[in-house]
């Protein structure tokens, strides 16, 4: 079976959009990015309760009010209902390495759960998003000042897989996955480069930095049937055809279990 550590499954519909093309392969889903305040969380907290199978993590907004949102989500910590914080430093202008995430990362630290990163290209229609902030290379530093914290990399920190596979290789407390990438393309030949060239980038990586084999996770980035992230069986075929059946188990399953469930 499968954990997808990395969707966006926010209505009843989306929910069974998306086990619907998930053919019964995939155990649990993790969903990103509501914020505290908004009451969409409360919604969203509703929704995974009526669906065991899926599990919450939200954001904070780092330009607001840190400390009461923290307050908020130890609540969802207590009761068991979120399962992790993500951030978004190519949004919100801020770098991983800034000491305002040290407050977030003591708090995951303390009920044991990933703090995660959106990393890499941003998906920006309007247009403000700043690469500088969302590069992998940031979250050295705060990898080394919470050992104990557990980092996630979403997105392999795509393009950048091989400062993604640096980071995760010498840090321990650092994992990656394997979400969106394979988004929609305009003809089946672009889809059939984009699978391949990303195969080809992930072994590339994978032979300068095979330790990372252990490190990294299942996740599609499935944002809803219409958006250009919907894809989940290409994101199973590639880990089939990259790992061996021993380390497919891990991506797949166990070690999102141990990041997210442990
Ligand atoms: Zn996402």
């Amino acid at each position: 079976m499968i954990i997808d550590i990395h969707t966006h499954i926010y209505s009843e519909k989306d929910y069974k959009d998306y086990f619907k093309r998930a053919k019964n392969q995939v155990a649990k889903a993790i969903v990103l990015d509501y914020k505290p305040v908004s009451p969409g969380l409360a919604q969203l907290i509703k929704l995974s309760r009526q669906n065991p199978n899926i599990f919450i993590v939200p954001t904070i907004e780092m330009n607001k009010n840190i400390s009461s949102q923290l307050k908020i989500l130890e609540k969802y910590f207590q009761q068991k209902q979120i399962y992790g914080i993500k951030l978004y430093p190519g949004y919100e202008y801020f770098y991983p390495s800034d000491k305002k995430v040290w407050p977030i990362a003591r708090l995951c630290l303390k009920y044991n759960k990933p703090l995660i990163f959106h990393s890499g290209d941003v998906y920006d229609p309007a247009g403000g998003a700043l690469l500088k902030y969302a590069q992998p290379i940031h979250i050295d530093e705060l990898a080394v000042k919470m050992t104990q914290c557990k980092i996630v990399i979403s997105h392999f920190g795509f393009p950048r897989f091989m400062e993604t596979a640096n980071i995760v290789s010498k840090n321990d407390n650092v994992y990656t996955d394997i979400s969106g990438t394979i988004d929609e393309t305009s003809n089946q030949k672009e889809a059939v480069s984009l699978l391949s060239q990303y195969r080809n980038d992930l072994l590339r990586v994978l032979n300068y930095f095979p330790n990372i084999k252990s490190k990294i996770m299942f996740g599609t980035d499935y944002g809803g049937e219409g958006t250009p992230l919907y894809q989940i069986q290409p994101y199973i075929n590639l880990v089939k055809q990259i790992f061996t059946a021993k380390e497919q188990r891990t991506v797949f399953y166990d070690l999102a279990e141990q990041i997210y469930f442990g």
